[in-house]
């Protein structure tokens, strides 16, 4: 059985923040705004996770009005999700997320992140692509208003 799931997070960026996509914090000016972490790669592929295995969203399993999850680190959101689709005999296969940002420029810090969500996820490196494109100057993107990354994820039977 393969399952399939997709995720969708945007963020604004703010002055104060550090910037943190994908577990690595990359050198900015500015962050993203966010309850959390405001990590939108972790976001996106936690939802795709959820979504391909039809347990929801991450706003239901961390709802950021509980206090708890306040300033989260989101790569914990995301290994505990993929904990709960492997209570459901589920387990990632593979992933692809695409991170669409006029800036910075992340193509350098591309495979840190395929690694960092590999080791918290406990799969192959090779099993997760993360992707940086611009939004070619358009919208609230190409304004540097915020960013937005779009995730799939495949599950297999463990
Ligand atoms: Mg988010």
């Amino acid at each position: 059985m393969t399952r399939v799931g997709i995720g969708y997070d945007s963020h604004r960026f703010v002055t104060g923040r550090p910037l943190v996509l994908g577990g690595v914090t990359i050198p900015h000016p500015k962050g993203l705004a966010g309850h959390s972490d405001a990590d939108a790669v972790a976001h996106a592929l936690t939802d795709a996770i959820l979504g391909a295995a039809g347990a929801g969203n991450i706003g239901e399993l961390f709802p950021d009005t509980d206090p708890h999850w306040q300033d989260a680190d989101s790569m914990e959101l995301l290994r505990t999700a993929h904990e709960l689709v492997q209570g459901r005999g589920l387990t990632l296969a593979q992933a692809d997320c695409s991170v669409i940002t006029e800036q910075p420029r992340l193509g350098p810090y591309v495979a840190a992140m395929s690694a960092a969500l590999a080791t918290r996820l406990g799969v192959d490196p090779s099993a997760i692509s993360v992707k940086a494109k611009t939004n070619e100057g358009m919208g609230f993107i190409g304004k540097g208003e915020g960013l937005a990354v779009i995730a799939v994820a495949v599950l297999e039977a463990r």
